[in-house]
């Protein structure tokens, strides 16, 4: 049966350093009216319409490591340069590296 909570603890020791965290992309994107993207690495889960797949399977291939003060300067820096009054991070799942997403 698939475990999608033992892959978070797999997918954890690949994604996570300290209180760093992988991503593989810092952009601009024009959903929900635009918006500033930080697109992490890393997955639990395997759906079977992922778009980031590749990304989602095989998380020590892609992205390097970021501090959270770097995720908001870049994230920061997008919205200013785009006038976007909104943020995330997508790409792959969020939660996953807890210490730096608080
Ligand atoms: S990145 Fe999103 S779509 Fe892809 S496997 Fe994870 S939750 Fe599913």
């Amino acid at each position: 049966m698939f475990d999608p909570v033992m892959f978070a603890e797999l997918t954890k020791k690949d994604v996570c350093k300290d209180d760093s965290r992988k991503y593989y992309r810092f952009r601009p994107s024009r959903f929900y009216g635009g918006i500033s993207t930080a697109d992490c690495v890393g997955c639990c889960l395997r759906c079977v319409f992922c778009w980031a797949w590749n990304v989602a399977a095989r998380p020590v291939e892609h992205g390097e490591f970021y501090s959270p003060e770097d995720v908001v300067r870049r994230l920061t820096r997008i919205a200013e340069k785009k006038r976007l009054n909104q943020m995330r991070i997508s790409g792959n799942e969020p939660t996953i590296c807890r210490e730096h997403l608080i």
